[in-house]
């Protein structure tokens, strides 16, 4: 069972490795979402977002050389870790990754091994590699480091009441839910999936972990299936969850490139889509996680 105990351990140890993330408002922002809005840019993270939190975490904790699979994010966040503590990492990707994200993993240092269709063969392959198989997932360590992001958030921004987490497998939703139980109670969490792959919200709303098509085009959305360890979690402390489509995920990224000035994946700029699509269901002083910036040469022209 994961405790803040284990979050206010993470953040010891992760602040040795990387500095707070800013967090705050642009007005031209708030205009378009007629209300109040706080970003957290976990796009300006080393790797460009916010999983390295996690994976610094989880890493400090083994000394051998660990396995994992991923499209992107998650991979190069496990390479940035295993390089600060001198550990070996091998990351099996599919084999569609894009370019960039294969060399910005190997830039690090790990090994990249291309593999599979989608998720599940890279998946199945990394079982079959010899080190510690890290799940992107089902790791009580990884939602302990996110986690750390989120007490960032509450201690500077005590007023917040609406939180708006973008979901893949589900880790940096249960860890704002598990801190803001913990030091904002007042402050409600809403999680945001692409309604082309459904997965994370639909394991939430039946109450058990569900298989669903993957068809969107938002790498850190996509996922096949739910994940036990961090839908617990969403049971517990998840307000909504609202899906929006693919399309309107870009309009998003857009308003954030043009009045923010920032630069967001897919996933990162969900949240403000979510707050842009459904403003009955967001507060007055609504946090918006821009979890990652690392767009595809695709997105980035499109
Ligand atoms: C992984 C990722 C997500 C989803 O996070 P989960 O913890 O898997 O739910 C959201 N945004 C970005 C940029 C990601 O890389």
């Amino acid at each position: 069972m994961l405790t803040m105990r284990d979050v206010l351990r993470a953040r010891r140890l992760i602040r040795d490795h990387l500095p707070p993330t800013p967090s705050w408002s642009y007005p031209l922002l708030d205009e378009a979402a007629g209300r109040h809005l706080v970003v957290k840019h976990e796009n300006a993270q080393p790797t460009g977002a916010f999983k390295v939190r996690g994976a610094l975490n989880l890493l400090a904790g083994l000394d051998e050389p660990v396995v994992t699979y991923s499209t992107g994010n998650h991979a190069r966040a496990i390479a940035y870790a295993a390089r600060a503590f001198g550990r070996h990492a091998t990351v099996v990707m599919p084999e569609h990754a894009a370019e960039l994200k294969v060399r910005a993993v190997e830039a690090l240092g790990a090994a990249v091994v291309r593999h599979g269709a989608n998720m599940g063969d890279a998946e199945a392959h990394a079982q079959t590699l010899p080190g510690r198989l890290v799940s992107p997932g089902d790791e009580p360590a990884l939602i302990a480091g996110v986690a750390t992001a989120y007490l960032e958030l509450f201690e500077r921004h005590p007023g917040l009441d609406t939180v708006v987490v973008p979901v893949g497998s589900g880790t940096g939703a249960a860890a704002a839910g598990l801190v803001a139980a913990a030091v904002a109670p007042g402050c409600r969490v809403i999680g945001v999936q692409s309604a082309a792959a459904p997965a994370a919200h639909d394991s939430w709303r039946a109450g058990h972990c569900v298989r669903r098509e993957n068809r969107t085009r938002v790498d850190g959305l996509a996922t096949g299936r739910g994940f036990e360890g961090p839908q617990a979690l969403l049971r517990a402390h998840l307000a909504d969850f609202v899906l929006v489509g693919d399309d309107e995920i870009d309009a998003a990224r857009r308003l954030l490139a043009r009045r923010a000035g920032t630069q967001a994946e897919g996933a990162g700029a969900a949240a403000l889509a979510a707050v842009l699509a459904r403003p009955d269901l967001m507060g007055r002083a609504v946090g918006v996680v821009v979890t990652g910036a690392n767009a595809t040469e695709l997105e980035l022209a499109r």
